[in-house]
């Protein structure tokens, strides 16, 4: 049968952004979850609200709580919990605000924050208190972030962050790159986002057409903290930004309870591989207030990645790093 529709196929990433799942009720409904949870899951989302595509939420093991992919964005009471040493901005960022949308920590590289919102609420989110309304590149704000680029031409790298930078729209997004591109002393668009992992649709072809047609250097920082992330469409949408052009690699989080061993690691290694994409960065938990319950000490951290390079190939062994307020770059932490 021939509809000739490529939208009856499947929803636009724009109709599935806007119906991520919000309610913690819906949740636990959608996955068979106790309603015991729902108490904590409610108080905590006052604070840091509760946000999932359902195509992230189609991964999850029904009836599983403490199902990996589940565990990263379940709201939950002990984010409530404040722990002394987790504060409110771990990395220092509001110091290194030039101006409107942009921070400029590193030498030859800074962030652009191309959007403020994400499609998926990770509970760990190290800017869950960052003052995104203060950060919309819009008009003027745009233009003084691209003339703070322009004057500098030790910038050789500008790297789209957020929230999610693909978040924004395509029309945005290749106007910004053509903007970018227009600055001769930058070389390379660095893409950080965890769209084509929680929403792989995202990939899409107005997406590809701006990334193909720049003259930048194009990469990709995926980040997938866990094996299960990675289905069928996560290896369709990554394939299709490789075939753009584009190099991909993976940076991710350790959490404890979801990604702390060995085997996870490991097996997520492989899985990125097998897609095309490299581990880059491990990051030890910043010291966000509300999620201290994910931190793991910085020894396990060590002897975990130990572990790692005695099981695969150590292109498949991400650098242990943490990212230190002050720092000229993010810290290796040295592993023995
Ligand atoms: C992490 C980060 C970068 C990128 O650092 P790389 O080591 O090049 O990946 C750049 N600017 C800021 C502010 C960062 O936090
Ligand atoms: S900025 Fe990244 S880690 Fe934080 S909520 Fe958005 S997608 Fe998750």
């Amino acid at each position: 049968m021939h509809t000739g529709n490529q939208q009856t196929r499947s929803e636009s990433w724009q109709m599935q952004l806007a119906n991520c799942v919000t309610r913690p009720e819906a949740l636990l409904e959608i996955l068979g979850l106790a309603p015991t949870l729902l108490p904590a899951a409610l108080d905590a989302s006052k604070t840091f609200a509760m946000r999932i595509p359902r195509s992230f939420i189609a991964r999850m093991e029904y009836g599983n709580p403490n199902d990996p992919l589940l565990r990263q964005v379940l709201p939950v009471g002990q984010e409530l919990t404040d722990v002394a040493g987790f504060g409110l901005d771990p990395l220092g960022e509001k110091d290194k605000n030039p101006t409107e949308g942009i921070i400029h920590k590193y030498r030859g590289r800074l962030l652009l924050i191309t959007s403020g919102a994400c499609a998926v609420n990770c509970r760990f989110c190290f800017r869950r208190h960052f003052p995104y309304q203060d950060n919309q590149l819009s008009g003027q704000h745009l233009q003084r972030a691209l003339d703070y680029i322009k004057s500098d031409s030790s910038i050789r790298e500008v790297i789209l962050s957020g929230g999610d930078p693909l978040a924004a729209s395509d029309r945005r997004l290749q106007q910004l790159t053509s903007d970018l591109a227009g600055i001769s002393h930058v070389k390379t668009l660095r893409i950080h986002s965890r769209l084509p992992v929680v929403l792989p649709d995202r990939v899409s072809d107005d997406m590809l057409h701006w990334l193909r047609s720049t003259r930048l250097k194009t990469v990709v920082v995926l980040h997938c903290n866990h094996a299960n992330e990675i289905d069928d469409s996560v290896k369709a949408a990554i394939n299709r930004l490789k075939m753009a052009g584009a190099t991909l690699l993976n940076q991710a989080v350790l959490l404890k309870g979801i990604n702390d061993s060995v085997d996870a690691q490991v097996t997520l290694s492989e899985k990125l591989f097998d897609a095309g994409v490299l581990p880059y960065y491990l990051h030890v938990l910043d010291k966000v207030q509300g999620a201290a319950h994910f931190d793991i000490s910085e020894e396990s951290a060590q002897i975990l990645i130990r572990g790692m390079m005695e099981e695969c190939a150590g292109y498949l062994v991400p650098k242990l790093v943490r990212d230190i307020p002050g720092k000229a770059s993010k810290t290796i932490i040295p592993v023995s």
